[in-house]
């Protein structure tokens, strides 16, 4: 059987981190180096490794997530303006391999600062 990744060690408690908020299917974290001062993780609990290695019986999960991560945002305080960015691939900057989706939020979103 193949590792746990990281994240799934978070899941489980193996190693701490700042989870707020956890459902059957996902979790969120603060992220540990965060680039916005609201930066969070939206994780689902099956360990996919890229959004592209997601498969067709992932599509209630794929809205689960999406639907969570508003929600989430919404209880982070960061009201409308907040990005959900989906890094995939080591060449997009993708470097824990289970899928996630950063939340970023309360910065002053430019055209110079597109390239999160
Ligand atoms: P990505 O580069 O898209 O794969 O995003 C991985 C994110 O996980 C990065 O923003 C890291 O700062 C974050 N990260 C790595 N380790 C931890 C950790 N132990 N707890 C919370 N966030 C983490």
């Amino acid at each position: 059987m193949s590792e746990p990744t990281l994240f799934t060690r978070i899941i489980n408690r193996d190693i701490p981190a700042d989870i707020v908020y956890e459902d059957d299917h996902c979790i969120a974290i603060k992220d540990i180096a965060p680039k916005a001062p609201v930066h969070l993780l939206v994780i689902p609990k099956k360990p996919i490794p890229r959004l592209v290695d997601a498969a067709e019986e992932d599509k209630a999960l794929l809205g689960h997530l999406m639907l969570a991560a508003g929600e989430i945002a919404r209880q982070s305080g960061v009201g409308d303006a907040f990005r959900l960015i989906a890094n995939n691939g080591a060449d997009a900057g993708q470097t824990v391999f289970h899928l996630h989706f950063h939340i970023l939020g309360d910065k002053q979103f430019s055209e110079a600062q597109l390239g999160f």
